[in-house]
């Protein structure tokens, strides 16, 4: 629908037809996050809904890192939370607005026939994409099915901030990643590794008994609200990238391209993104292959660079067994490096009281001369 907005307002002449199975009010998930750079990136694209966006967020500019009876907060880190189903209204009627054909409950099985009848078939349908399934040979989709499984809830209890949460217990480790998206509900994923998945015996629950069994993990941070389902159910994460983004007039966007690991930031973001990039790409170019030959060549390049990020971020939550010996400070020092691409100079710019508490603790135990701990190898 992004996609379709700017095209539209761009050239009214251009005849644009949204496909969707769902209806118009149907959706899955909580709620959205975006970061201060996208929003303005948002801005700068499509400044109608921009504003209708903002004036439905929920911003914040903290990390909370939960472990054991600590919360350790770090600042300067801007993000904004929006509801999933919120987001996809504004889009609806934007597109409505702009006199773009939206067509829902309506399966698009014969991708031949609909190309053919188009200049140009963006393929937006999401992870488990029929577009990269049909054109796999051209192309060349890798899905690499990971080892965590997660879970998405909602729940009443508001976390003003994006709150990390860590809580063992006779099964194994469980990581909570929760935001507010509205005044009254944030999204709760839930994460663990496959071990503490088995030894919890969630094969043989109901999906009731999983969210009870999850709702006792964390009784201590839910402030005695229960977990929302929305049809929820434990899923693993899949790692999609294609060796080549398009095949004539097809183009994938979106989940059905890439994705990227949760814990560094919505995919929602990305598909958004996408959709600014292609759009410029059709600004610049003629036709729909030099457009599409120039959406791969300048954009992939970014993505692959968020896709590393993104995978050390995931193998730091599919290895947080490993961390959970750290101090709630090394804890929260140790995620927020994780990928790499946050630096001691960032941290101590953005959260100076956070460093400088990071930095006492740690040479309190390794003298002045001190090496920060790069994993959990320290026991306290
Ligand atoms: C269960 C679940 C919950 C999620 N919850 C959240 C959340 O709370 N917050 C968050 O940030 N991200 C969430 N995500 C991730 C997020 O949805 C995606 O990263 C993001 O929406 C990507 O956007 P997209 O447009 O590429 O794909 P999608 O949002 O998946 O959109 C693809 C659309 O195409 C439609 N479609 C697919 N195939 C066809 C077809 N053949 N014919 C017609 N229509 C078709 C689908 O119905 C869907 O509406 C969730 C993902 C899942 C699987």
């Amino acid at each position: 629908m992004y996609f379709a907005i700017l095209m539209k307002k761009s050239d009214p002449a251009h005849d644009i037809t949204v496909y969707e199975r769902n209806g118009p009010d149907d959706t899955f998930g909580w709620g959205v996050v975006f970061s201060g750079k996208t929003l303005t990136n948002l801005r700068n694209a499509d400044e109608d809904s921009h504003a209708e966006v903002t004036r439905n967020f929920a911003a914040w500019d903290n990390v909370d890192v939960v472990h054991r009876k600590d919360k350790i907060s770090i600042h300067g880190n801007s993000f904004s939370g929006i509801e999933r189903l919120q987001l996809l209204k504004i889009l609806q009627r934007r597109c409505e607005q702009l006199g773009i054909e939206l067509l829902f409950r309506t399966e698009v099985a014969d991708i031949d026939s609909l190309r053919a009848s188009c200049d140009l078939l963006v393929a937006a349908d999401g992870v488990n994409s029929t577009a990269r399934k049909q054109y796999a040979q051209e192309l060349r989709p890798a899905l690499d099915v990971r080892p965590n499984r997660y879970i998405w809830y909602g729940t009443n209890k508001l976390f003003h901030g994006l709150t990390l949460t860590f809580r063992e217990n006779e099964s194994g480790v469980f990581a909570a990643h929760s935001y507010k998206f509205n005044k009254t509900t944030s999204t709760f994923i839930i994460e663990c590794d496959p071990q503490s998945w088995e030894t919890a015996g969630f094969a043989s629950m109901s999906d009731d008994q999983t969210r009870q069994y999850l709702e006792r993990v964390f009784e201590s941070d839910l402030a005695e609200q229960p977990l929302l389902s929305n049809n929820s159910k434990w899923i693993n994460f899949l790692l999609v990238k294609n060796a080549n983004w398009f095949f004539e007039n097809v183009v994938l966007l979106g989940d059905a391209l890439h994705t990227a690991h949760f814990s560094i930031g919505s995919g929602t973001k990305l598909a958004l993104e996408d959709a600014i990039a292609l759009f410029d790409c059709f600004r610049k170019k003629q036709s729909v292959q030099d457009a599409l030959e120039e959406f791969e060549s300048t954009r992939k390049p970014v993505i692959e660079t968020y896709q590393a990020a993104a995978h050390d971020s995931m193998r730091w939550f599919e290895n947080a067994q490993d961390y959970m010996n750290l101090s709630p400070i090394e804890l929260a020092y140790s995620l927020m490096t994780r990928s790499g691409r946050v630096r001691d100079e960032d941290l101590k710019r953005r959260d100076p009281q956070f460093m400088a508490r990071y930095e006492a603790e740690r040479n309190s135990f390794t003298g002045t001369a001190g090496v920060p701990p790069a994993n959990g190898t320290r026991s306290h």
